[in-house]
């Protein structure tokens, strides 16, 4: 078998062996797969990216065929080089950034998965959430894993399978079936099944992985009558993750993380303080609180950002149901715009008038730190010169606020003031958006020239690892598009920001 070329692996900095080597990093997202090319300098060089299918076999369930991931996965790696006249051999390393918490299970021996994946989305064990809770196992939950007792998690998903799928309880006692997330099922695929292993940030969302002492947790593994057999090796996120095999080839696995957690390392948040806000559907954000665990008061998930030489590295997350959904909804529900690029424009001409409009997009109920399912979408101080404009303008402000809000709860539980925050996603295109979230937050708010942070990070780890580079070359190869630095009248942002919280209450409780 050929091997790639020789990595250098662990002596950081960019090495003359990586000159005219790659990497290729996988990002295995809810809806595509991707595969992104990157050079020994950072530079992004291409994309492959391909669509796959969502099933919904009831109301509330979500699942993914594992083999056709698995399938376009490795299309999408082999499109790219061949999009770019790049050789198998010069793939240095492979990276991984994934959809966390899907849920697979397979059979060691044939490879098979004996279920569908259930999707991070899927709410089929809610009612088992409920039975924990009852339980009155969500402080230990809490404690052990960081995270609040939810469907999301893999947990109540591989616990669903085995009392569900007929024989899969006595398969999963002889040994036979193995669990992973899906960076663990393409690990154990790529690799021809001799590896199988996740990285920390993926382990700390199946809410049985004990942070703190950074192993699976015996008393919740017996709580949730999961056998720990089951179970991939908790491995660094840069690190050895075995050999892909491609065409003969073997190419190193280097680098593993979570997709949100990879964007934390994208943006090169390697700081304690340092945050990231994703503004797409709904908005991502994650506050890397250092070497230690923050305990959130406020609902939110601690988790762990990743682990490099046996480090780890913490994170506060938070998330808002609503934020680009808004902008669509002023698109598609209200027809106020025709695209969603057209909300910048019309902010910015809509002048004194409506300042104290808020829009609170609750449609969905709202999330940290207000958690309050029955809120509802709501305009206040609508007068006769309220226009579209002032909508616009006001439905922007409402992205803007519900990251302060999140940010704030985690300055709160943690004690450490946001140094920074770095943004990507579709709706950080939006400069008038970008100006006021800085305003709201006083700290500068960064957007990269390159926005596809979470295949960067997966290529970061993978490129660490592989010698390209250490952290303080990785930081100084990301570069910076636009930095908005916080303006204007302080009285002005605080008043404003109280007017969005005293609308917020007034929209609390409204469906119940
Ligand atoms: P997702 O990954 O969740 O599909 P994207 O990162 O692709 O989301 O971002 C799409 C979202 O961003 C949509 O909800 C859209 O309304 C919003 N969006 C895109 N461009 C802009 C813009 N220029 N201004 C405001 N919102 C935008």
């Amino acid at each position: 078998m050929q091997k790639a070329k020789p990595t250098g692996a662990g002596d950081g900095g960019a090495d003359r062996s990586t000159a005219d080597s790659y990497i290729v990093a996988l990002d295995q997202g809810t809806t595509s797969c991707r595969a992104v090319l990157v050079d020994s300098h950072g530079a992004l060089i291409g994309m492959a990216q391909q669509e796959f299918a969502q099933h919904y076999p009831q109301p509330g369930w979500v699942e993914h065929d594992p083999l056709e991931i698995l399938a376009l996965q490795r299309a999408m790696f082999g499109r790219v080089l061949e999009q770019h006249g790049v050789p198998v051999s010069a793939v240095a390393a492979v990276g991984i950034a994934n959809q966390r918490e899907t849920t697979v299970v397979w059979d060691r021996h044939s490879g098979q998965p004996v279920h569908p994946a259930i999707v991070w989305q899927d709410r089929r064990t809610a009612p088992l959430c409920e039975s924990l809770r009852k339980q009155g196992l969500e402080d230990l939950i809490r404690e052990r894993t960081g995270l609040v007792v939810d469907a999301y998690f893999s947990a109540t998903k591989i616990r669903w399978l085995l009392d569900n799928v007929p024989g899969l309880r006595a398969r999963a006692g002889n040994g036979d079936l193995l669990f992973g997330t899906i960076d663990t099922w393409l690990i154990w695929n790529l690799t021809g099944g001799r590896v199988h292993a996740t990285d920390v940030s993926n382990a700390s969302r199946t809410m049985l992985y004990d942070i703190d002492k950074q192993r699976w947790d015996p008393e919740l593994l017996q709580a949730l009558k999961i056998p720990e057999a089951l179970l991939p090796e908790v491995r660094d996120s840069a690190g050895n993750f075995g050999e892909m095999i491609y065409d003969g080839i073997s190419i190193p696995i280097t680098g593993v993380a979570g997709d949100q957690q990879a964007a934390l390392f994208g943006h090169a948040a390697f700081e304690r303080g340092m945050g990231k806000s994703t503004y797409g559907t709904g908005c991502f954000i994650l506050m890397n609180t250092g070497d230690r665990p923050v305990v959130s008061r406020s609902g939110l998930l601690t988790t762990m950002a990743w682990r490099l030489n046996g480090r780890p590295c913490y994170a506060l997350e938070g998330s808002v149901f609503i934020g680009g959904a808004a902008i669509q909804w002023l698109r598609d529900g209200l027809k106020i715009i025709q695209t969603a690029a057209e909300s910048q424009a019309l902010a910015e001409c809509a002048g004194d008038a409506g300042e104290d409009v808020v829009v609170v997009p609750a449609f969905a109920g709202l999330g940290a730190p207000y958690w309050d399912m029955y809120a509802r979408g709501a305009i206040f101080g609508l007068t006769l010169d309220t226009g579209r404009e002032q909508i616009v303008r006001a439905t922007l402000r409402s992205l803007a606020f519900q990251v302060r809000d999140v940010l704030d709860a985690m300055a709160a539980d943690s004690g450490i003031n946001l140094k920074t925050l770095r943004v990507d996603g579709g709706a950080a295109a939006n400069d008038y958006l970008m100006q006021f979230q800085a305003d709201q937050l006083d700290v500068p708010v960064e957007r990269p020239a390159v926005i596809e942070t979470t295949a960067m990070g997966a290529a970061g780890l993978a490129g660490l690892a592989a010698g390209f580079w250490d952290l303080k070359t990785w930081s100084a190869l990301q570069s910076t598009e636009r930095v908005f630095h916080p303006a204007g009248d302080a009285a002005v942002r605080h008043s404003r920001y109280q007017c969005w919280q005293k609308a917020v209450q007034r929209s609390a409780g409204w469906s119940k």
